[in-house]
């Protein structure tokens, strides 16, 4: 079965919109900007036989921050750019209460249940403790990119940047 890769969205593949100190979502698609940076690494891990999905949280749909059109817009700039399987959602805020908000597991075991995907095997790229929560409820490794705003946040790795977590996935694959 071939493994897949599951990664965050804002922070990871497009670059966070700081707003007050802090960092958040794009909730126009003029702030969405994918980072170019990645774009040969994710063709790297396609290439290198690997399923790609992105979860992403998205509460400021919940909030009324973010329309749907804004966000099917932005998924659909990401994949004309990008050869990912999917892109999955969640919508929601904690009040919601949902089982998809990450740091719960939702949004990978759905995929793993719907697209026959093997959660044990599988990595997590993100650049947040919701990101590597939910990639240890799901029994998955998962990946922190170092950035300012996670340096108290707990992974499995810590690297550097983008290309490096590819680099890493690759060799594990390997093996
Ligand atoms: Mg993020
Ligand atoms: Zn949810």
């Amino acid at each position: 079965m071939a493994r897949a890769i599951f990664l965050d969205r804002d922070g990871v593949i497009n670059r966070v919109v700081w707003r007050r100190g802090k960092p958040g979502s794009p909730r126009l698609v003029e702030e969405f900007r994918i980072d170019p940076a990645v774009l040969e690494p994710i063709r790297a891990l396609h290439n290198a036989g690997l399923r790609l999905f992105v979860i992403t949280n998205q509460p400021d749909l919940a909030r009324g921050l973010l329309s749907w059109a804004s966000l099917q817009r932005m998924n659909s700039l990401l994949s004309a750019q990008l050869p990912v399987e999917a892109i999955v959602v969640c919508p929601h805020d904690d009040r919601d209460d949902c089982d998809c908000r990450k740091p719960r597991p939702g949004m990978l075991k759905r995929i793993a249940a719907e697209r026959q995907v093997e959660l044990s095997g599988a990595f997590v790229i993100g650049d947040t403790w919701r990101d590597t929560g939910a990639a240890r409820a799901a029994g998955c490794t998962s990946i922190i990119l170092d950035r300012c705003y996670n340096r108290s946040d707990e992974a499995d790795y810590r690297v550097k940047n983008f290309s490096e977590a590819v680099q890493l996935v690759i060799e594990r694959t390997r093996l």
